[in-house]
């Protein structure tokens, strides 16, 4: 398949490199229909993330369609499309079943700082990321939702870490109605993050950046 690959410090390129497999029985393969670049990708790309190796493909947001499962996946067939969360949760430790997924126990051996992440360093587990054509979903009756017949990849791309992570800074604001938010950075997640105030009954919501083309929305 082709791939982006990671050759150090500002330095990536698409090459060629095998096709995943399916490697436990719970996983699936998929064909990536959308793969987003997210701000974080810079931290990697910047090689400031330690434990980034080289030869490894970046992309924790993206979209896909099931070309394999794998025996025990009970909830996904081939065809069937899917949004997949950048964290890779087991669903059944002690954090995911209490619903602090991000927090897995079981998905990086590597480290305690996090869960597994696609795509992001061997400091999360060391999975390949959805920049490719084909991406290995582990633990696939935990994360991946699928996509309803009447949406397309692109209505739901979103889910897979921006929307949630706004919505979740503004869930945190503790907004109960009528209240004035600020949101400081008018990025991607800051505008997630701005209509997910006026979601949960702002009255009011200020935006506020230095870079003058992210404040015209
Ligand atoms: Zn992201
Ligand atoms: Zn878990």
């Amino acid at each position: 398949m082709r791939a982006l690959s990671y050759f150090g410090p500002n330095k990536v390129k698409v090459v060629r490199k095998p096709d995943p497999r399916i490697e436990h029985s719970n996983d699936v393969i998929l064909e990536v229909t959308r793969s987003g670049i997210c701000g974080s990708d810079l931290h990697l790309l910047h090689g400031l993330v330690p434990d980034t190796r080289v030869g490894c493909t970046f992309g924790h947001e993206f979209t896909g369609t099931v070309v394999e499962a794998g025996q025990s996946v009970k909830n996904l067939r081939r065809g069937d499309r899917v949004v997949v969360p950048f964290n890779i949760s087991c669903g059944s430790c002690f954090y995911c079943s209490r619903g602090l997924s991000a927090n897995c126990e079981n998905t990086n051996p590597n480290s305690d700082v996090a869960s597994g992440v696609y795509g992001y360093s061997h400091i999360t587990g060391g999975y390949e990321g959805g920049q490719a054509q084909y991406v290995r979903v582990p633990f696939a009756d935990v994360g991946p939702m699928k996509i309803p017949d009447d949406m397309d990849e692109e209505e739901v791309l979103f889910l897979s870490d921006i929307l949630p992570t706004g919505y979740q800074a503004a869930e945190m604001g503790e907004i109960k109605g009528g209240e004035t938010v600020v949101v400081f950075g008018c990025g991607p997640v800051g505008l997630f993050a701005m209509k997910s105030a006026w979601l949960l009954g702002a009255a009011r919501v200020l935006a506020v950046d230095h870079v003058d083309y992210r404040l015209e929305f």
